[in-house]
């Protein structure tokens, strides 16, 4: 482990005693933590009033019994999650994850990282997260929405406008919102438009807010790529999954010039030499909800389908993992440099293991971590609560600008704030401390 000064030691040794056997929640902490030496060596002041124990530990954790009845009349139970991790910059926001690895842990770590991620988009929004360890897998449509519906009768106590607003993440999608949405009217009689984002466009939802994420890390990815002179321009890309955050990525690459030639699900991958097919991968996805096994299938011989393995054997210049956490292990990233990739950007949420990043890093290839690279979607939900507020709705054209403007903002401050810290390049470093400086001036002025 690289070395940690003894402070911040202490301190996650605390939170790794005190979130026993919450391990993915101590990987985002410890990151972060080796992030803050720097700056506490600078300005000491961000050590007072145990700000960094403080900013470590969620504000609120709200754990409930989902209750639902299956499609054979079977009463099921599922667990309810969310995390109000920290207000200091505005209401807590943050998706809902609906899948069955969920715990208490997982959500801790989305919360704990989102809570850095708003920070750096800027905007008046604090970090949450929430979800359950429902599985919507194989699910019929009217299982979805009574899940929803008993979600949102005990969430709706803990979420508002001003207090809370969730959005989606994986297993929750325009779908899931629109039935959360709606027994949250239901049982409020409010039509209060900005306690959920990521809403459909007939009932307050921002145009481009579906794009946002894999649109977001793509800019973001090109950024980097144009700060050494660079682009996406006839690059070979990889992107894991095939959901919500690979698709738009997918299709900003292409607008970029990119070639995006492999794209997975957690069954397999799939591989096409052509160029993926976005439109293809769409139905499949976001209209038939199937594999992406399918895709090879429907393309006959044209595509190559490998079940199970690494997509990461994929030659590629661009990586962009945009499934899952801790998905892009050391072995993979050896593997990926090797194959000779130029630049990596994280369109999932800590998708890279410490060790794939380290590996990233020591061989000088742009490394840009999902807290600053995937942050145009809660930056865009941000955008979607303004026009909320306004009771306006914008254009698909002014809404991506704010988005492009968004990321190139949080490129050159997570850039600059590396050089200043003295570790030009460095964008993990650069985000976590231009995010925490955020929350920490916030919070010494709000007291303790
Ligand atoms: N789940 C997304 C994320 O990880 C979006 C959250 C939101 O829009 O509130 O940032």
């Amino acid at each position: 482990m690289p070395p940690i000064d003894e402070k911040l030691e202490a301190i996650l040794a605390d939170v790794v005693h005190r979130n026993a056997g919450e391990e993915e929640f101590h990987q985002a902490v410890r990151e972060v933590l080796e992030s803050l030496g720097r700056v506490i060596a600078k300005h000491p002041h961000y050590a007072d009033q145990a700000l960094i124990e403080r900013i470590c530990e969620p504000e609120r954790q709200i754990i409930f019994r989902v209750p639902w009845v299956d499609d054979r009349g079977l009463v099921r139970i599922n667990r309810g999650f969310r995390v109000q991790f920290n207000s200091a910059l505005g209401p807590y926001k943050g998706g809902l994850r609906f899948h069955p690895s969920v715990n208490v842990g997982i959500i801790k770590f989305l919360g704990f990282e989102q809570t850095f991620k708003n920070a750096l988009t800027g905007m008046p929004i604090g970090g949450g997260k929430g979800g359950s360890d429902f599985d919507p897998r194989g699910r019929s449509d009217g299982e979805i929405m009574r899940f929803c519906q008993s979600f949102m009768t005990e969430l709706w106590r803990h979420v508002g406008e001003y207090t809370d607003v969730p959005a989606g993440d994986i297993g929750v999608g325009g779908r899931e919102i629109g039935y959360l949405f709606g027994q949250h009217k239901r049982l409020t009689n409010r039509f209060e438009a900005g306690v959920l984002t990521g809403k459909g466009l007939v009932y307050g939802g921002s145009r481009a807010r579906r794009e946002a994420t894999g649109y977001g890390t793509t800019y973001f990815v090109q950024s980097m790529l144009e700060s050494r002179s660079d682009s996406l321009e006839g690059k070979r890309c990889v992107v894991s999954g095939s959901g919500n955050v690979a698709i738009y990525a997918m299709e900003k690459i292409r607008a970029f010039g990119g070639k995006v030639i492999a794209c997975s699900d957690s069954n397999g991958y799939v591989v096409d030499e052509a160029g993926i097919d976005l439109d293809l991968v769409k139905e499949i996805k976001e209209v038939r909800r199937q594999r992406i096994s399918e895709y090879a299938r429907r393309k006959g011989g044209d595509a190559l389908y490998v079940e199970g393995g690494s997509v990461w054997d994929v030659p590629c210049a661009v990586a962009m993992p945009a499934a899952t956490q801790n998905e892009l292990t050391g072995k993979d990233a050896r593997t990926l440099l090797k194959n000779g990739v130029i630049a990596v950007g994280e369109g999932a949420n800590m998708p890279c293991t410490p060790e794939a990043i380290r590996t990233f890093q020591e061989a000088n290839v742009p490394f840009a971590p999902g807290k600053a690279a995937n942050a145009g979607g809660v930056a865009t939900s941000a955008l979607e609560m303004q026009q909320n507020a306004s009771r306006d709705s914008w254009t698909f054209g002014q809404t991506e600008a704010r988005l492009a403007e968004i990321m190139r903002r949080i490129h050159d401050s997570c850039a600059e704030t590396a050089e200043e810290y003295g570790a030009p390049g460095n964008y993990v470093l650069g985000a976590n401390i231009a995010g925490f400086v955020r929350v920490a001036e916030s919070m010494q002025a709000l007291g303790v």
